[in-house]
């Protein structure tokens, strides 16, 4: 029978020794208080790969061979209701009948209590099989997951300290529904003049009399939004000042929307209406859907305006599962080009032994292996940070050295998830597309039919950079994290330089050396960009020793205006600093696994060339349209203005 597991060497190894477990059961295990939990790591780990194996079989014996009908079939709307694709439907109820979608969910609220890093890389083994399914499933658990870490933040979820287990939850009804698979939940987002620019949201909600909350708007492109569980961000206040690009994200408010409730006789009562389902490129499996609210009941989640934050906790791990969505399309299209490359045949030999494809092939494999060592490490960093926030607003009967370890690893784990996040949504994504372009290309003038499967991977990739923040965004959030981490922390930043210039010296591994360099030339490009923007904004500080900039920028600094030479090259330093990133883990994984150093040489060799050319670019471009921007007076940033003067 087949297996996308079994046959998976490289997820094996995350799921046998490529995680620290310890600390990652430990903590989904409450200390192994429970008395109907696992007893140990070793038992916790033995399901977790029971758990994989049951995925794997599914997604290869019973979602890959519908992709083809998934990719034709298509979900209706029919009398306001929504028609799922038979396929579909199939789909949903095997997955149903394995129990997979209670996965993740607390065992006290009907799940198995496994760790969301399982369920992301679980869910790799679906997106292989067709990344759509994967996306649908991901709206199960995931959203069960943020119902409870919202209850959590706002105070409505009590625990039973000595047991470790959830005592009461607010959206007790919600989690259990959707752990049952009954129903799922979705996240109302976008509307039509407001994707990236959240600020322009205009959905409203206002108060009754009675102090009961109704949403009024129109939100599109709403995956599986013909879901029950809707959380949709909604305005509850005005912009402060209209001159502001970004003052409306403070008035916004997250709610949580029932869509519909089932009668007694099964039909359904709409509260949000289906406007259309989206006729899409690919990704056919998956419903995107226009809604329309019209004052519809909705209950406020966490405190009014603070809709943009709850957001970013359930973007947060929304992109890491897009991360692991990308790695199981690209999976499956590499080794789509890769058999096919060994069977034709051009010029006397399989084209896999002709030098540009086998070239290829290479590169294709190696960056499925370095993105899944970027994924796990920060699905493993989100998830700890979410668990240990949890454990030190709850578990006050805890030691005083348990406490102490408690916040020293907490800042760790937040500090490590924030930096890979938009690193690892962006390449994962990327490289998705570009693997799938050339599983066709390798297929030739094949690849470009139906006959083969490569042709609809490249269609369904093409949405991974594009939802849960676009590559753009996530280069924007990248290089302002970075360049404002070094504005707050300069020795930190001048030490790591010297650091990483010792190394590519004085190491005694070559490896060592070569990571030093790749970090240097990081280092270098960020240092390059913080100059640039500083010339921008305060000449007067050019030449000054980089500990003196604090200071001088304490005053009139607007980071998000003053960054336009860096905006400019926020992908370049994205992808530069994603290949340091990658670099350092597969280094750190030679040295504990050393049969794997051979990956971490590969993507040296790679990278180190890539990244001379990135920091090259960095630096000697930029000007000249910068200045273009400014003459034709496009530009959204008053500092190439300023620079101008
Ligand atoms: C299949 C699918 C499923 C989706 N699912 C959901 C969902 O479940 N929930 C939901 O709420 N939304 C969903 N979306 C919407 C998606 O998140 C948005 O499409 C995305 O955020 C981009 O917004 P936009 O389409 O308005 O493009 P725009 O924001 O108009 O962007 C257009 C282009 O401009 C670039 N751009 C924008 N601002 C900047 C900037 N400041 N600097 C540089 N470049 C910039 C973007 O990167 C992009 O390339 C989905 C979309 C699709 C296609």
């Amino acid at each position: 029978m087949a297996n996308f597991f079994t046959d998976n060497d490289d997820l094996r190894f995350y799921f046998d020794q490529g995680v620290p477990w310890a600390e990652l059961v430990e903590l989904t295990e409450y200390g192994f208080r429970a008395p109907d939990g696992f007893k140990d790591v070793e038992e916790a780990k033995s399901f977790y790969r029971d758990v994989a194996e049951s995925f794997g079989e599914l997604a290869a014996e019973v979602v890959a061979p519908r992709a083809a009908r998934l990719d034709v079939e298509h979900s209706h709307i029919v009398d306001g209701q929504a028609e799922e694709a038979p396929a579909l439907r199939e789909i949903s109820e095997a997955m149903r009948a394995a129990e997979l979608h209670k996965l993740c969910v607390p065992r006290e609220l009907g799940g198995l209590n496994a760790p969301l890093t399982v369920y992301m890389m679980a869910g790799e083994l679906l997106a292989r099989a067709d990344v759509s399914i994967m996306t649908h499933f991901s709206f199960h658990g995931g959203m069960a997951l943020a119902a409870l870490a919202f209850s959590i933040r706002e105070g409505s979820t009590t625990f039973d300290v000595p047991s470790g287990r959830i005592a009461r939850t607010r959206f007790a009804e919600m989690i259990r529904e959707i752990a049952s698979g009954e129903a799922w939940g979705c996240m109302d987002i976008t509307e039509p003049n407001a994707g990236s620019d959240m600020a322009q949201l205009r959905t409203r909600a206002e108060q009754d009399a009675d102090g009961a909350w109704r949403v009024s708007g129109q939100k599109i492109f709403i995956t599986s939004g013909h879901g029950k569980w809707h959380f949709v961000i909604a305005r509850t206040e005005e912009a402060k000042d209209p001159s502001d690009p970004y003052a409306g994200l403070a008035g916004l408010s997250m709610f949580l929307v029932k869509a519909y409730d089932t009668r007694p006789d099964g039909t359904c009562e709409r509260y949000v209406t289906l406007d259309r389902f989206e006729e899409k490129l690919g990704h056919h499996g998956s419903v995107t859907a226009s809604l329309s609210f019209d004052r519809v009941p909705a209950e406020l989640i966490g405190k009014r305006g603070e809709g943009f934050r709850a957001m970013l906790l359930l973007m947060n791990n929304a992109r890491v599962g897009v991360a692991f969505e990308s790695i199981g399309l690209a999976e499956a299209a590499y080794r789509a080009a890769r058999d096919y490359a060994e069977v034709r045949t051009s010029m006397g030999k399989p084209i896999a032994r002709h030098e540009m494809i086998a070239d290829m092939l290479e590169e294709m494999e190696l960056d499925i292996i370095a993105l899944r060592a970027l994924a796990v490490r920060s699905a493993y960093h989100e998830e700890c940070a979410q668990k240990l926030g949890i454990f030190q607003g709850f578990f006050t009967e805890a030691s005083p050295e348990e406490r102490a370890r408690v916040s020293r690893e907490l800042p760790r784990h937040q500090r490590m998830s924030r930096r890979y996040t938009p690193l690892l949504k962006y390449l994962a994504s990327e490289k998705a597309v570009e693997i799938a372009r050339r599983a066709v290309q390798i297929h030739g003038g094949s690849g470009y039919t139906r006959d083969y499967p490569v042709e609809k991977l490249l269609r369904d990739a093409l949405v991974l950079p594009i939802y849960e923040g676009t590559s753009q965004i996530q280069s924007l959030m990248a290089m302002k994290d970075t360049l404002m981490g070094v504005i707050a922390r300069p020795q930190a930043f001048v030490r790591r330089m010297a650091d990483a210039r010792v190394r590519s010296l004085s190491s005694r591994d070559p490896l060592d050396r070569a990571l030093g360099r790749l970090s240097l030339q990081a280092a270098l490009a960020t240092q390059h960009l913080l100059r640039k923007t500083a010339e921008g904004k305060l000449r007067s500080l050019s030449g000054k020793p980089l500990t003196s900039w604090p200071k001088a920028f304490a005053k009139d600094w607007n980071p998000k205006k003053d960054f336009a030479y860096a905006m400019l090259h926020a992908e370049r330093l994205t992808r530069l600093l994603a290949d340091e990133a990658i670099a350092e883990l597969l280094v750190e994984q030679a040295k504990a696994h050393p049969e794997r150093r051979v990956w971490a040489e590969r993507w040296l060799e790679r990278a180190e060339p890539r990244g001379r050319a990135l920091y090259d670019a960095i630096t000697t471009t930029g000007d000249r349209l910068l200045q273009r921007l400014a003459e034709e007076g496009r530009t959204t940033s008053p500092s190439v203005a300023a620079a101008e003067e």
